[in-house]
């Protein structure tokens, strides 16, 4: 998953997952003598609930004494999660769709100017079950292609994707962030109850009360549908062009960060 040389960009929100993430690598690498880690931090301009996560990122990544850095949808798409929201022409564009988008856009941005090799996201076993079912009720045939979780590489500068928690329950990664005082952010984003994951999340849960080791079961269950998926849409992938606005690759003319700032600029 990870090379000696590799330089690594966690994705840190603040949450117990991201900053247990950040925890653990530290703990590694300073076992092993390195020193390329660094945090990479997004505000999406969301009023009164970011604040308080920047400032848990910065003082525990001063505490570990790992360098960080943090930017925003503002500076670098011109508009905020708060604006977005107000600007877009219908509801069916949801807060966390949009959210998304300009997320992994400027990841790899931040990605690439910190010079990283890699980027670590702390998605969790429950993230990527919550995924694939969203991905299942949406008709996202292809997404579901996307997750096979094993490291690619992407991008013009080839920077590897690794998701080190994929295989882990959620609580037990917040019971290792109680159990070693990790201080995280537990509020929960404002814009969470217009996605239908923290439903599948409910429903999931209930699911494992009463039946132990299903999500574990379901996991590897996504595991081998999305490997096959994704060998078969291997082809399709290595065609695609670049977007006609940023230039970035994309199987579209224009690709999806371009094509929601179109729409929130110019709603009909
Ligand atoms: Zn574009």
């Amino acid at each position: 998953m990870l090379g000696h040389s590799d330089k690594v960009a966690i994705a840190v929100s603040g949450g117990k997952d991201s900053l247990a993430l950040l925890y653990v690598l530290k703990k590694f690498f300073e076992e092993h003598n390195r020193t390329n880690l660094i945090a990479i931090t997004i505000d999406e301009g969301i009023a009164g609930y970011r604040e308080e996560s920047l400032q848990i990122v910065r003082d525990f990544c001063s505490h570990i004494k790992v360098e960080y850095k943090i930017s925003s949808y503002s500076q670098i798409f011109g508009t905020n999660m708060d604006d977005a929201t107000e600007n877009r022409p219908s509801d069916k564009m949801t807060s966390c769709s949009m959210c998304g988008t300009f997320r992994r856009r400027l990841m790899d941005i931040m990605a690439e100017e910190a010079g990283a090799t890699v980027v670590a996201t702390a998605h969790n076993l429950d993230d990527h079950l919550q995924t694939f079912l969203i991905n299942l009720l949406s008709g996202d045939v292809e997404r579901i292609g996307w997750m096979y979780p094993e490291p690619v590489q992407y991008g013009p500068n080839g920077i590897k994707k690794v998701k080190p928690f994929v295989e882990i329950y959620e609580h037990e990664i917040a019971f290792y962030a109680l159990l070693r005082d990790i201080p995280f952010q537990s509020d929960q984003c404002p814009y969470m109850k217009e996605s239908i994951r923290s439903d599948i999340r409910e429903f999931l849960n209930n699911l494992e009360s009463r039946h132990a080791g299903v999500k574990y079961n379901a996991f590897n269950t996504v595991t081998k549908i999305s490997k096959a998926l994704k060998e078969s849409t291997m082809g399709s992938l290595t065609n695609s062009n670049e977007c006609q606005i940023c230039r970035r690759k994309s199987t579209q003319p224009i690709c999806s960060v371009c094509g929601t700032l179109k729409v929130l600029i110019n709603p009909q």
